[in-house]
């Protein structure tokens, strides 16, 4: 079986590849636990260490060719392809210091033993990951596990394959055969990866549909499952918030990737004392948004992943034409062939709950007002998603404080979609479980173990 990859703004076909089946798959994950037992990588940091900075420096040399070919498979305009490359090379950069500094502890007991507690890396993990962003969620899940010492079966979404099968290609030769295989498929290859004894992790970034029977399948071996799902971001703009500074940052990370990412920015929440002035500077923004060629400098916005996913996000904006709250945007943009759509603002006192609460995974935005601090934060934190918000205010005590009340993973002060290889992410709520990166994220892919020196005194 085969899967044709398509430019997703032509639609026309970039190549075809190989499609794995479970049995291929499973083949796989036998080929990774025998690396796992039989090659040094689980031992040697140095070893490690030396494999993530060189492929940290074969991604860098083959910067715009990456560059290129996830464009043309993903749509995403070139300067959200190129930050995407970097941020892939960031992880891998990063994390080359982090296998020699994977630490347990040394703890003198009560009997006067020693306990030493080491981690251990797990042993095959298995990384399953979406169209959007699809080198950086890669890389963002692997460098950290490589660091930890795993073993690693790779299967990107079948929309874009591409960059990832090109970024595993480039990976030194010091790495030993089967640590890192790709697996291409679908449902039934993500399956066998979440099912199968012998993965004994499993790294998953995509819909929480999908993830929650990708954890119930994990736990029931008792496996590990670390899941990064849906989000519906939030900006609460206080009655002091500096608005030349939220406006742009709402609507540089409320359109990215035509707002198909987990941390968009889709809803805007503002004290009714700045509430018209708020939604007329969006309204005015949104309607100058230039869609189409990914590749043309000055587009704002590219392409919808599928004619599919268009009809799903429409779907959502016809509850808002026929509540009346769509202020701007919405209708279908012929553009190439592919799926297009104006950026659309969603406006009223009191929206529809699918539209404020469900992850619409478009280009849509929702504006709100709010009276107090407190509806402010009920209102955010109404919706079984929590990936990332961001408190717009000039008062400390406030942010804090607001901060502290989000159920978000990520909350953010005056600043919208920041993210660094050092610091743990994840979601809350029916966003996910676990965390990537950081130490957290190196110690997700470990088992800790006691071990316990019986000191005869
Ligand atoms: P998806 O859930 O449809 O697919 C994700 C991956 O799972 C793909 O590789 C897919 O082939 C595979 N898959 C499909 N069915 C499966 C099954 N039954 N078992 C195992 N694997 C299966 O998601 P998508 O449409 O590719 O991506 C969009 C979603 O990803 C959105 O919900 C978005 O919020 C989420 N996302 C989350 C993060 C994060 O870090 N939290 C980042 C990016 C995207």
């Amino acid at each position: 079986m085969t899967i044709t990859v398509t430019n997703k703004v032509t639609t026309e076909a970039i190549t075809t590849i190989g499609e794995e089946d479970a049995r291929s798959t499973a083949a796989a994950i036998a080929r990774a636990k025998d690396a796992f037992a039989s090659t040094s990588w689980p031992r040697d940091t140095r070893l490690r260490q030396e494999v993530l900075r060189q492929w940290g420096d074969a991604l860098a040399a083959h910067r715009d060719e990456l560059v290129d070919l996830l464009l043309s498979e993903t749509g995403k305009i070139r300067p959200e392809c190129v930050k995407e490359v970097d941020f892939a090379i960031d992880a891998l950069r990063f994390n080359s210091g982090m296998p020699r500094l994977v630490a347990g502890s040394a703890h003198t007991l009560s009997d006067g033993s020693a306990g030493h507690l080491v981690r251990e890396p797990v042993g095959v993990a298995a990384f399953i990951v979406p169209w959007n962003w699809p080198l950086f969620l890669l890389f963002r899940d692997l460098a950290p596990a490589l660091a930890a010492g795993v073993t690693a079966v790779v299967k990107p979404s079948p929309f874009t394959p591409l960059t990832i099968m090109r970024a595993l290609e480039l990976a030194p030769a010091d790495l030993p055969a089967d640590v890192v295989q790709v697996v291409n498929g679908g449902a039934e290859v993500g399956e066998t990866l979440s099912a199968h004894d012998d993965v004994a992790a499993v790294a998953f970034t995509g819909s929480t549909s999908v993830g929650r029977a990708v954890g119930i399948a994990a736990a029931g071996r008792f496996a590990k499952a670390m899941l990064e799902l849906g989000g519906k971001g939030a900006s609460l703009l206080m009655p002091d918030a500096d608005l030349d500074a939220a406006i742009p940052a709402i609507m540089a990370n409320a359109f990215i990737t035509a707002g198909q990412m987990c941390m968009a920015n889709t809803r805007v929440l503002v004290h009714r004392s700045r509430y018209s002035d708020v939604r007329d500077a969006l309204a005015e923004r949104v309607g100058a948004l230039s869609v189409g060629d990914p590749d043309e400098p000055g587009t704002d916005v590219g392409a919808i992943i599928s004619a599919t996913q268009r009809d799903r996000i429409d779907g959502y904006l016809q509850i808002a034409r026929s509540e009346g709250s769509l202020l701007v945007g919405g209708d279908r943009l012929e553009r190439g062939g592919g799926a297009f759509l104006a950026p659309a603002l969603i406006s009223a006192d009191r929206i529809d709950d699918r539209l404020r609460q469900e992850e619409i995974f478009g280009p849509v935005v929702t504006v709100e007002p709010f009276d107090t601090e407190d509806q402010a934060v009920a209102l955010a934190n109404d919706t079984e998603y929590g990936l990332a918000a961001a408190v717009w205010t000039q008062d400390v005590t406030a942010a804090w404080r607001t901060a502290r009340r989000l159920d978000f993973g990520t909350v953010w002060i005056n600043r919208y979609n920041r993210t660094f290889a050092e610091v743990p992410s994840g979601g809350m709520k029916s966003s996910g479980a676990g965390r990537t990166r950081g130490f957290e994220g190196v110690n997700e892919f470990t088992e800790l173990k006691h071990i316990n020196f019986g000191i005869d005194d």
